[in-house]
């Protein structure tokens, strides 16, 4: 058979009934592995959980369990579980089979366009171009072309030539032209281009282009404008330098403009004493670029500043430099020296006469303090001792527990859960015989002697021997959440045994031992109706214990115990976690086993456990009591559980098990945690069909995809809508294929 585009050919059966043989599948021809595709061959000869899937190559689409060729005007780029697609716009396929299809002629497809994007051209030129002179700098204008290619992602490209003679002979624009904002890759549609010459003939081409421009072979299409720049005067005289200062005069010396714009007529130097333009300028006039100053007043301070004029004009002033003339050299005579000498002398000793009599005057000076003489004073003064605030609550305020006691909170190992267990004497138990063994020690039957009552028969777990104080203390937090327990679907604790070495638990007996053997033991025996009254204990207690807060974390028939009346009790206490406050929060752990054909995906993938998950493994015991305690997922490996459930399979009705008990068990293994029933309403769904036995009637083997009926009173999943139709094969081949079911609400698409 093909299942999920691979092909699974004859395997020999394992030997007994719940043993399964794993099978490889080939894919079709055309397809290529997504997750490795396999199954189980049933001791019955029935394909069972298909896992891991081929999917189509690129250019060929699923049709009926084959890929075929994608045909002519189609493609498929990459392998999946698409269709082929029609090519985009301008492109075609040549052959069937296409990954890609070939653009028409004169489109492309630029490198980063993915192969599901229309072909596109060069856009058509700019329209509307206009220009408008100012001098020697210009301003173009445009709009953006009529024909954009298919593209938004249009810029554009100026181009400068400059024609001196006449505009059929040109050449390009001098690297001295400016254009702004820039001339290359512009988004917006002008431009200002600015330092050309003057009275020039200019012709300007605005290109615009896109992602395929450069893949096109034709030339770029422009709008072009001639223009004639005016006559302009000179540019400014950028530099300027003083080449000799004199006390009368100053020689200068200065570059020609940048741009003449003409021939240079004239340099006009203007000079003014600094701060003083204002009263009086004068100006000088030079033929070259350079020029002496002369008149000047000795030891002052003079601005410059120099232009250029030619035919058009003036250019502007250059920069103001400041230059200042030296100063007169003073004359003395041997008479002056000799006085100015003796005026000194005796300004010398005057001072010094008076800087003596001053330290004199002010004998008396601060003693020296040192800085760290300061701080001792501070230190040995009377400051406040340091003040530590408690880190533990003060007595009588640590916060109370809401719902119970968490027995691993108390600091004092030995005082754990002693206030909700009885200690009993050892010697008022009997122990009569072992009836089974658990991880941390045996299990007795024996006889607990009450005073003024008959002995109770009572069930003794032993603590084993060469136990650690860290074990001791394990064990018996087991019975410290017991003991807060008090309900008739919970085991019920009778004491405790702690004194000297001793450690045991003490509970009721249950007759019927644990509910996973004694359903094997018993398989086939019991009604329906007896089979929902023991879930429905097992509910209820589940119930209880959610309302208090419990997370169990490790519901399983073999962790519930049945007593002589068939009464199931939830038991094994020994994962448990309390959820916090928080309605919401789930308690994540950081380690440990997980039981995980139990446990629910969030709870393995994340370790977020809650009474959620808790309804997850509930559904797993209501699978495991309708099969008279079959191992959930037979002999399949922990990993292929975890990825068939993870891919939306779910374990199918058991033989004869009631459609609405399925429906129950797939509501509570609903994907979204917060889409499963509540235990609440798990025991009113159970209660109802209790009461109504014509309910039970229906059974889910024949048929076991059909679309669940809600079976809860709230919260009503989403409506199963995409839900396909059973095949048309018959019952048989139902059957065959129909052993785990999709999820309903999580893979409507799976058809089985
Ligand atoms: P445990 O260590 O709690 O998993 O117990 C190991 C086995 O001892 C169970 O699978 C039961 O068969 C048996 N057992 C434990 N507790 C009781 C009980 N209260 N009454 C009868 N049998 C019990």
């Amino acid at each position: 058979m093909v299942r999920n585009l691979a092909a699974f050919s004859e395997a020999v059966t394992g030997a007994d009934s719940s043993s399964l043989v794993e099978v490889r599948g080939q894919c079709v021809r055309h397809s290529e592995e997504r997750d490795t595709p396999k199954m189980y061959c049933s001791a019955e000869g029935e394909w069972l959980v298909p896992i891991g899937k081929c999917v189509c190559s690129a250019g060929y689409e699923e049709r009926r369990d084959a890929c075929v060729a994608c045909e002519l005007g189609f493609y498929k780029s990459a392998p999946g579980d698409q269709l082929c697609a029609r090519c985009p716009p301008h492109s075609h396929s040549a052959a069937p089979a296409a990954q890609a299809c070939r653009c028409d002629l004169s489109y492309f497809r630029a490198a980063l366009d993915p192969p599901s994007a229309a072909c596109t051209r060069p856009p058509s030129a700019p329209v509307n171009l206009i220009s408008s002179v100012n001098g020697t700098s210009v301003t173009l204008e445009w709009a953006p072309p009529l024909d954009r290619g298919g593209r938004s992602d249009i810029t554009y490209n100026a181009v400068c030539r400059r024609c001196p003679w006449a505009l059929g002979h040109c050449e390009t624009c001098g690297g001295s032209t400016r254009f702004v904002p820039q001339q290359t890759s512009l988004v917006q549609a002008s431009l200002l281009v600015a330092n050309l010459l003057a009275h020039m003939n200019y012709s300007f081409w605005i290109e615009a282009v896109n992602g395929v421009s450069d893949l096109s072979p034709e030339p770029r299409r422009a709008a072009v404008v001639n223009i004639t720049t005016n006559q302009a005067a000179p540019s400014q005289v950028v530099v300027i330098r003083q080449e000799r200062a004199g006390q009368t005069s100053v020689s200068l010396l200065w570059q020609e403009p940048e741009q003449p714009n003409g021939i240079i007529l004239e340099y006009e130097i203007k000079y003014y004493e600094k701060d003083k333009e204002m009263q009086s300028y004068s100006t000088l006039k030079a033929v070259t670029t350079r020029a002496t100053v002369s008149g000047l007043k000795p030891g002052t301070r003079y601005v410059f500043q120099v232009r250029a004029r030619t035919s058009a004009g003036c250019g502007r002033f250059s920069q103001a430099m400041e230059v200042e003339t030296g100063k007169p050299r003073p004359r003395y005579d041997t008479r002056t020296i000799v006085w100015i000498c003796l005026t000194l002398i005796t300004g010398l000793v005057v001072l010094l006469l008076l800087v003596i009599c001053k330290k004199r005057h002010c004998g008396y000076s601060k003693a020296f303090q040192h800085s760290d003489e300061e701080k001792m004073h501070y230190q040995n003064g009377q400051a406040p001792p340091p003040v530590f605030l408690p880190l533990h609550h003060p007595p009588g305020k640590i916060p109370e527990p809401q719902f119970y006691a968490e027995p691993h909170t108390y600091e004092e190992p030995g005082r754990a859960g002693r206030g909700f267990t009885r200690e009993i004497e050892a010697s008022r138990i009997h122990i009569e015989k072992i009836i089974g063994s658990g991880e941390s020690g045996e299990v007795c039957y024996g006889h607990l002697q009450v005073p003024g009552q008959r002995d109770m028969p009572v069930a003794i777990k032993a603590l084993k021997a060469g136990y650690t104080e860290r074990q001791r203390r394990d064990f018996l937090s087991e019975a410290s959440i017991m003991g807060q327990f008090d309900h008739p679907n919970i085991i019920r604790l009778e004491g405790v045994v702690t004194r000297g070495q001793l450690a045991m638990i003490v509970t009721e007996y249950m007759e019927n031992g644990s509910l996973d053997t004694f359903l094997r033991t018993h398989d086939g025996q019991f009604t329906i109706m007896q089979l929902v009254g023991m879930l429905r204990g097992v509910g209820a207690g589940m119930r209880y214990l959610s309302d208090l807060g419990y997370v169990h974390r490790d519901l399983a028939a073999r962790n519930v115990l049945v007593d002589g009346n068939l009464v199931c009790k939830v038991s094994d206490f020994g994962l448990s976690r309390v959820l916090e406050d928080d309605p919401d929060a789930a308690y994540t752990t950081t380690g440990g086993k997980i039981p995980i054909r139990w446990t629910a995906p969030e709870a393995i993938a994340f370790r977020t456990f809650s009474s959620a998950s808790d309804v997850w493994s509930f559904g797993v015991v209501m699978w495991e009591v309708l099969a008279y305690g079959e191992r959930p997922y037979w002999n399949m490996t922990n990993r292929d559980v975890i990825s068939s459930v993870e891919e939306g399979y779910r374990l199918p009705a058991p033989m004869g098990c009631p459609r609405a008990l399925h429906q129950l068990m797939l509501d509570c293994w609903h994907k979204d945690r917060a889409q499963r029933p509540r235990f609440s309403q798990i025991v009113s769904v159970l209660d109802t069909l209790i009461r109504s036995p014509e309910s039970l009637r229906a059974t889910a083997t024949v048929n076991r995809c059909l679309a669940p009926t809600p079976a809860l009173p709230t919260p009503a999943p989403p409506a199963p809508a995409a839900l396909p139709a059973c095949p048309r094969q018959g019952p048989d081949l139902v059957q065959a294929l129909g052993w785990l079911c999709p999820d309903p609400w999580t893979r409507p698409s799976l058809v089985l």
